[in-house]
């Protein structure tokens, strides 16, 4: 996300020089950001974890309303600020969320939790995987990402958006655009335009091994102008004719962007159990 108005070096609220190398795109209607939290269905008995504290205006509002908060944020410089603001029941950690052992981030959450987040969009797909692929607490994600991201999080078969994110999400759980966020709302003023998106984690949706169904749909977008077919034996290791003769109720020369979830948890099953 590159910003516009790069000669502005300074927030206007708090004297803070925003970094680009960290994304640090701040929010500060109070409007925008109770609702983003409210987009969450955050109660005050829930745990919440946020990445990229930033200044600490979202971490304020979500404070107002969850029982725990645990912020994350990269950047040494912005802890003045945010050790300043004496939220209550909310811990500041400062370091890299994408690095950090999910177990060690887990512990201190110590039970199930939300994600809310305005998510630096550098690392908005590492950092979805991270959770969604690796945690069994989490019970939801609401994000703000970019609107081109946030289109692919909620595509469906068929489409140019859809992909390893539209697929692997859907796997995990229900996703739905909760509100646009026009570029305007940020400060620094990005490039694009924004929109939160609510994912909600279904346990146990499919009844298939997750790292199986994974190593299936990774694979087979990993070239999205060939077909299944082609990619599914470059990534298994498989001949072609073996998954044609496994797979006889599919038409394999299809592209992956036109199967559905459905089909490729009924193709791991066949292929990799
Ligand atoms: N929450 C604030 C808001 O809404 O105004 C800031 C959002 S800003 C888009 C993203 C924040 O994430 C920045 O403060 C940035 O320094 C922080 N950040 C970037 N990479 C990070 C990482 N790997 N781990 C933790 N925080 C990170």
């Amino acid at each position: 996300m590159k910003n516009n108005n790069e000669k502005i070096k300074v927030s206007h609220s708090k004297g803070i020089m925003p970094k680009h190398k960290f994304g640090q795109n701040f929010i500060s209607d109070t409007n925008l950001l109770s609702a983003i939290v409210r987009d969450g269905e955050v109660t005050p008995n829930d745990t919440v974890l946020e990445i990229g504290a930033g200044e600490g205006a979202l971490t304020k509002e979500i404070s107002k309303i969850a029982k725990k908060t645990v912020s994350f944020e990269i950047d040494n410089d912005l802890k003045p600020i945010l050790l300043s603001q004496n939220l209550p029941n909310t811990q500041f950690v400062f370091c890299d969320a994408l690095k950090e052992d999910l177990e060690k981030i887990e512990s201190l959450l110590g039970e199930e939790y939300k994600i809310i987040a305005n998510l630096p969009y550098y690392i908005t797909s590492p950092l979805i995987f991270k959770f969604l692929e690796g945690s069994e607490k989490l019970l939801s994600m609401t994000i703000m990402v970019q609107k081109e991201v946030a289109q692919r999080i909620v595509a469906k078969e068929g489409g140019k958006d859809y992909g390893i994110l539209s697929v692997m999400i859907a796997f995990h759980g229900d996703a739905k655009i909760t509100r646009q966020v026009s570029r305007k709302m940020f400060f620094p003023v990005p490039n694009v335009d924004s929109a939160v998106v609510n994912i909600k984690i279904v346990k146990n949706k499919f009844d298939v091994n997750k790292e199986n169904f994974a190593k299936i749909v990774k694979g087979a977008f990993s070239m999205r102008r060939k077909t299944l077919l082609n990619n599914l034996s470059t990534a298994l290791k498989m001949s072609k004719e073996e998954i044609q003769q496994k797979l006889t109720h599919f038409d394999t020369n299809r592209r992956a962007e036109s199967f559905s979830v459905q089909e490729f948890v009924e193709i791991t099953k066949i292929l990799l159990s």
